[in-house]
């Protein structure tokens, strides 16, 4: 089995990272492959499976050309800073471009300690690495970037959490793994040539139009911020719920990554949280792009010294930046949300249509999902679904009038419209009951329910009969009310 290896961010100073290879597990067992994706990465799946290559998925063996190590970075971990994290329990193995030129790290995530684990025994167990491996499908499948599962797999051990646990190992494919906070551990070491190394870095791989910028280093703050605005706005449009939005667990490309304790609404509230460890409600459903702007005001502050020499024209150049990001978020949010609606047009009247609905599921604990995917039907002149699922309350029938005097002003057949509505609005999601019976089963030895679970995921705008027991509402007592990062 052979990676045709390219390390860029191992040739950066060796003070991004520490140089580390994993730690061996006892008995690697593969859990699951991700075919496609191996595919799109020109790796070979059937040589994914042999026992050379599932050494390699466990870290029991580092394959050719690979440069394990650590990366460094800080965070603002709910507000407040840590000067110091990085990869406690994930190796960057090193990165590979694929058939389209693009490249792609290949992360190994619960591969042992490093020298950023601290108290951590570098490891993972089952249930959130396949949490991972469900939720980052999912939203693939759903157009959200994201970073990708390439393969879990079992390491034969138990990891003490508070009782034993199986250990998984998880192969992550990303865009790369630079995150604000990546920039937080340079800048608050006062290391600006190491801010402008990275920078460099992150504009060549990821932002190389920011490169012939006068002011590079502001269009890469300005891109960043295009970026996380689209990516939250489209975070909103399925529901999706991070959980753990620190700036350590953002990445400057625009993924969607670390995957801990997320979740999806069922019933619409815009205040939901379902985080075990997110007490004050700080990365609620509804918060998440203020706390991206947020994130996003760390990373301008570790950029100003080489946005401009001058301090104050630094400052109001970033400050500029980030104050465009709530504009920027309503335009992507709006645009998303009109398709949801089935609005071809932005005529300016859309923010009322769109919000006096959302409350209107507020106020009837619609679930999400289901009442969008029932306004596809509502398009083509068939209610009764929407109506069940807003209660049939009186406020969404005067808002079903509204909204069809504002279908008439666009000429568009009803069945078109009805078609593009189902690519907007997905019918099936990683709803959190079905995760957690997956994950339960998984535990107990029994894969086959996150086979059936990966196969429905996968097309999630249809709605097939296979689909239709993953597209129920949680019954009262399969209401998931808390999640955890459970690493
Ligand atoms: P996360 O919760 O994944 O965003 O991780 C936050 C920080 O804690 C990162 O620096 C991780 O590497 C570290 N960390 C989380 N779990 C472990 C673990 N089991 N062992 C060592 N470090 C960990
Ligand atoms: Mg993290």
């Amino acid at each position: 089995m052979t990676f045709p290896f390219d390390n860029s961010y191992a040739r950066l100073p060796s003070r991004f990272f520490a140089r580390q290879a994993p730690v061996a597990v006892a008995r690697p067992r593969l859990l699951k492959l991700n075919e496609s994706l191996a595919r799109d990465l020109g790796l070979d799946p059937g040589a994914l499976h042999r026992p050379e290559a599932v050494a390699v998925l466990a870290g029991n063996a580092v394959p050719e050309g690979a440069e394990p190590l650590a990366m460094a970075y800080a965070g603002h971990q709910f507000g407040g800073f840590v000067p110091q994290l990085g990869d406690g329990r994930a190796i960057l193995l090193g990165e590979v471009v694929d058939g389209r030129g693009e490249r792609f790290d290949i992360q190994l995530k619960g591969s042992g300690r490093t020298p950023f684990s601290r108290n951590g025994d570098g490891r993972a167990w089952l249930g959130p690495v396949l949490r991972e491996y469900i939720v980052g499908e999912a939203m693939h499948a759903l157009g959200i970037p994201t970073t990708r599962a390439l393969a879990a797999v079992a390491t034969g051990e138990p990891v003490y959490r508070e009782s034993p646990l199986p250990g998984a190992v998880l192969t992550r494919v990303a865009r790369s793994h630079v995150r604000v906070g990546t920039f937080e551990y340079f800048s608050a070491r006062r290391d600006t040539e190491a801010v402008r190394r990275l920078a460099d870095y992150v504009i060549a791989r990821h932002y190389p139009q920011a490169a012939s910028h006068h002011r590079p280093y502001r269009a890469l703050l300005d891109q960043v911020i295009d970026r996380q605005a689209g990516l939250i706005a489209q975070w909103l449009g399925v529901g999706f719920i991070h959980g753990v939005m620190n700036t350590d667990n953002m990445s400057v490309a625009g993924e969607t990554i670390d995957y801990g304790p997320c979740a999806f609404l069922d019933d619409y509230h815009p205040g939901r949280v379902y985080s075990s460890i997110d007490r004050g409600g700080r990365y609620a459903y509804g918060n998440q792009p203020r706390i991206a702007q947020w994130n996003l005001s760390r990373l301008a502050e570790a950029l100003l010294p080489i946005i401009d020499e001058d301090p104050d024209k630094a400052l109001e150049e970033a400050q500029a930046a980030v104050d465009a990001f709530p504009e920027r978020f309503e335009l992507a949010y709006r645009q998303r949300f009109r398709a949801k609606l089935g609005l071809a047009e932005a005529q300016g009247d859309e923010a009322e249509l769109i919000d006096d609905l959302l409350q209107a599921m507020a106020d009837a604990g619609a679930d999400f999902t289901n009442a969008f995917r029932a306004l596809c039907d509502a398009a083509q002149g068939m209610d009764e679904r929407f109506g069940a699922e807003l209660a049939g309350r009186l406020a969404a029938e005067e808002w079903l009038d509204r909204w069809r005097a504002r279908l008439a002003r666009e000429a568009l057949d009803p069945a078109e419209r009805a078609a593009a509505m189902r690519r907007a609005n997905p019918a099936v999601i990683p709803r959190n009951h079905r995760v957690e019976a997956v994950l339960k089963a998984a535990v107990a030895g029994d894969l086959e329910p996150l086979e059936d679970l990966l196969e429905v995921l996968a097309s999630p705008w249809e709605e097939r009969e296979a689909s239709l027991p993953y597209r129920s509402p949680p019954r009262p007592h399969e209401v998931v009310q808390k999640t955890f990062c459970g690493t």
